[in-house]
C-alpha cells in the first residue's frame, strides 16, 4: 500500500490558501459572471434539490417559460407548477415550496426584488430569508454568492464532504456548521473560487464513493481516511508528528 507524507503543521488557515492555490492551478480561477436577481437564484436553488444541474435548468427554464413573471407563479395553482417543474423531481412538495416562498417574499418584501439582500451583513441576510421554511444557510450564500457576488462560501454536499476529509473542520461538523467555521478561513476573495473549484474536484477526484486520491491536487494536504482535526484552528497533528504518514 502507497503511503504520502501529509504536513499537517502548518496552520489551517495556510492550509486552506494553498489548497486553493492549488485547484487554481489545476482548474483555473473561475470568474464571477456578474449579478443575477437574487430571486431567480433562489429559486432554481430550490429546484437543485435532489437534482442535477441539468434537470434543474430544464425545470427553471420551463416554469419560466409557462408563467409570465413571479406574480403569476405565487398565484397558481401548485399543480400548474408541478407539471412546469416537473424534470427537477419531487415536483409536488417543490412546487409547494416555491409557492409559498414567493408569496412569503411578496408579502414581506412588497415585491420580488431582492437585490436589498445584497446590502445586508451575512448574519441579517441569513435570519430575515432562513424565516422561511427550508430556506438554510447553504441556500442563502448560494444566493449572495451567485446572485450578488458576494465574498460567502456556500457549503454544499461536495464542499461539506471534502473540507471534512481535508480536516478543515471535524468530521461530525454540520453543513450549517462547517459553513461558520470556514468563513474566516477562506482566503478574501477567494470563496467563488474555492467554490467552484471545490465542485470540479467533487465531481472529478473527490468522489463520495472512491476517491482518486492517488490523482488529487490536494493529496499532500490530506489526512484522509484518518481525519485529523485541531480545534485550536493550529493544523490538526493526527499522530501528533509533522509530516503525518497517511495510508493510501
Ligand atoms: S486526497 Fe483524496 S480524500 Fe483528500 S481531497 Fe483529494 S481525493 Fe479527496
Amino acid at each position: 500500500m502507497q503511503r504520502v507524507d501529509v504536513d499537517l503543521d502548518v496552520t489551517l488557515t495556510q492550509r486552506v490558501a494553498t489548497a486553493v492555490a492549488r485547484l487554481e492551478e489545476v482548474f483555473g480561477e473561475p470568474v464571477w459572471d456578474g449579478p443575477r436577481e437574487p430571486v431567480d437564484v433562489l429559486i432554481r436553488t430550490i429546484l437543485s434539490q435532489s437534482t442535477n444541474d441539468r434537470n434543474r435548468d430544464r425545470a427553471y427554464e420551463e416554469l419560466r417559460r409557462r408563467f409570465a413573471d413571479w406574480d403569476a407563479v405565487a398565484d397558481a395553482d401548485p399543480q400548474a407548477i408541478a407539471e412546469a417543474i416537473r424534470s427537477a423531481g419531487l415536483s409536488n412538495q417543490k412546487s409547494v415550496r416555491i409557492r409559498e416562498i414567493l408569496r412569503w417574499i411578496r408579502g414581506t418584501n412588497g415585491s420580488f426584488d431582492l437585490r436589498g439582500l445584497c446590502q445586508m451583513d451575512v448574519r441579517q441576510a441569513m435570519e430575515w430569508l432562513g424565516q422561511l421554511k427550508g430556506i438554510g444557510v447553504k441556500t442563502v450564500a448560494v444566493v449572495l454568492m451567485f446572485a450578488c457576488g458576494r465574498d460567502v462560501f456556500p457549503v454544499d454536499t461536495h464542499v461539506h464532504r471534502i473540507v471534512r476529509r481535508l480536516g478543515f473542520v471535524p468530521p461530525s461538523a454540520s453543513a450549517e456548521k462547517t459553513f461558520w467555521l470556514m468563513e474566516p478561513l477562506v482566503p478574501p476573495g477567494k470563496a467563488y473560487s474555492f467554490h467552484i473549484n471545490l465542485l470540479r474536484l467533487g465531481r472529478s477526484i473527490c468522489l463520495a464513493r472512491k476517491p482518486k486520491c492517488e490523482i488529487c491536487p490536494l493529496r499532500s494536504l490530506c489526512p484522509f481516511p484518518g481525519l485529523a482535526w485541531s480545534p485550536k484552528g493550529t493544523g490538526g497533528k493526527a499522530g501528533g508528528k509533522k509530516g503525518n504518514r497517511v495510508s493510501e
